[in-house]
């Protein structure tokens, strides 16, 4: 667990995770089997180690509001359908953030995945961007790969940035921790009028993804509701 926590000094197990999130629901008067969820997550099927907390909720599922890296591509639309679906009387819940995959040997942005004799990346479209804007190419944002040519231009937009950080991987997590929270919480408020009274509550952090024989960690670092 160290070597996650040299990089996320307040990730915790997901086990952990999921009953901190039920209490965080219960806090503010909701109650998670009148909730639906959803997250805004990258599509890498690593991620579905967070679908356990189906089980709290009504629906059978989360809605996915995210593209690779996490962005939340289905956009207003996306919401609006998400706000719809609300069960009478109850609320909502978003979970959001990239993720990280992190190997028992400490290295950020790897991980063993099962079957597999070598490791791989992890947020394989962080890294691929960042190796894409080091190699130079510009931006080219075309319909057979949309979602990555917008993560290129988050890169290459903080490039500078990222180009300081002691350590690159973890500072393009951090831009795409910022940029999914920004997104979200725009469409939020622009469409705020969808949730009628139902509150929403928005849990932003980084998803640490491990070797496949490991738990996952989640590292919460932001808390937001509206209409509670
Ligand atoms: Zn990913």
């Amino acid at each position: 667990m160290q070597y996650i926590t040299k990089h996320y000094s307040e990730a915790e197990p997901l086990s952990l995770v999921e009953k901190n999130i039920l209490k965080e629901i219960e806090k503010h008067g909701m109650r998670p089997e009148q909730c639906i969820w959803g997250t805004s997550v990258c599509s890498d099927e690593v991620n579905n180690s967070l679908d356990g907390m189906s089980r709290h909720f009504a629906a059978p599922g989360p809605f996915r509001f995210g593209g690779i890296s996490g962005i939340p591509f289905t956009g207003k639309t996306g919401f609006r359908a998400f706000a719809s679906h609300i069960p009478d009387d109850g609320g909502a819940v978003i979970v959001f953030g990239p993720h990280i995959g992190i190997s028992k040997n400490g290295t950020a942005g790897e991980l063993m995945r099962e079957g597999q004799a070598e490791s791989s990346t992890c947020c394989g479209s962080l890294v691929a961007g960042l190796e894409s804007v080091k190699a130079g190419n510009v931006l080219m944002i075309s319909h057979d790969d949309y979602q990555q040519g917008q993560v290129n231009k988050l890169l290459i937009e903080n490039y500078e940035d990222i180009k300081k950080a002691d350590n690159q991987i973890l500072k393009i997590t951090d831009i795409a921790y910022h940029q999914i929270k920004r997104e979200l919480t725009d469409i939020v408020s622009a469409c705020i009028e969808n949730l009628g009274n139902s509150p929403l509550l928005l849990i932003g952090g980084i998803v640490i993804n491990t070797d496949a024989d490991q738990e996952d960690f989640f590292e919460i670092r932001d808390i937001s509701v509206f209409n509670s």
